[in-house]
């Protein structure tokens, strides 16, 4: 058996796949019904609403939420990892996922040096139109 620490409260605990402590995984059995429950009378709720109605962390919540031990037809929106705006799906928002994108491209070309490629071109050019005189 290996110990590890809870990720929760730092407490001494057996290795095991949620990396929490008993005390803990029994604390969020406790949250994960209490959000279920306020799940099923709701249509629609953000991170920070069931946060309100269940006072469960929204660590917690998030965690429910990527292992998939919540599900509800209610729109769950939580923040983007990089810019904090509302989402209900992946890590990160739309628009950062673009930009995330957008750099990688961007990146991608630099080491091509294409001012260096064009000069010797220019150069022979150059030299072919004089021998050509
Ligand atoms: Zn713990
Ligand atoms: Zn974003």
């Amino acid at each position: 058996m290996k110990l590890t620490n809870c990720i929760e409260c730092g407490n001494l605990c057996v290795e095991n796949p949620s990396k929490l402590c008993n005390d803990c995984i029994r604390a969020e059995e406790e949250a994960e019904d209490k959000v279920a429950e306020y799940l099923r009378n709701t249509d629609k709720a953000t991170l920070e609403d069931i946060h309100k109605a269940t006072g469960v962390k929204h660590k917690v919540i998030l965690r429910m939420l990527k292992r998939g031990r919540i599900f509800s037809d209610a729109i769950i929106s939580y923040p983007c990892e990089t810019c904090g705006a509302p989402i209900n799906e992946g890590r990160v928002c739309a628009s950062c996922s673009s930009n995330i994108v957008g750099q990688v491209k961007h990146e991608e070309w630099k080491p091509v040096k294409p001012q260096e490629s064009v000069r010797k071109d220019e150069k022979m050019y150059t030299k072919d139109i004089i021998q050509r005189k």
